[in-house]
């Protein structure tokens, strides 16, 4: 087994962090470093997909209870209107291989990326 990723550790208690939602399948952390107003990452709790493209081939259920887990994050902590960002691969700036969604809200203020 490899070691934990940084964000089970953070689900598990082991470091900080700020969990917003948590269901039985998928849990949501506030980013440490953000690039929005509201800057979120939606995450499977199983660590079995390294990027979206697995998981949208391997358990396409999952994959959607992820989007709708970001659309409450964004109903609660937003307008309900949201962007919706996987980085899949090192050269693209994926730095954690366990799946996650970046979520961005309130951009009113023009603090765009990508
Ligand atoms: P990148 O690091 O280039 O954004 P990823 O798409 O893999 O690549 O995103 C990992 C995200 O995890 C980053 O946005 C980073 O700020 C965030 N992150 C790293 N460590 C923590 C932490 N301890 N708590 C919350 N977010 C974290």
């Amino acid at each position: 087994m490899s070691e934990p990723s940084i964000f089970t550790r953070i689900l598990d208690g082991e470091i900080p962090g700020e969990i917003l939602l948590e269901t039985d399948d998928v849990f949501a952390i506030r980013d440490i470093n953000p690039q929005a107003p509201l800057h979120v990452l939606v995450i499977p709790k199983s660590e079995q997909f390294r990027d979206v493209t697995e998981l949208a081939a391997g358990d396409p259920a999952l994959l959607a209870k992820l989007v709708a887990a970001a659309k409450r994050i964004a109903d609660d902590h937003a307008n309900g209107e949201y962007r919706l960002i996987f980085n899949n691969g090192a050269s693209v700036a994926q730095s954690v291989f366990h799946v996650h969604a970046h979520v961005l809200g309130n951009l009113e203020e023009n603090k765009l990326v990508g």
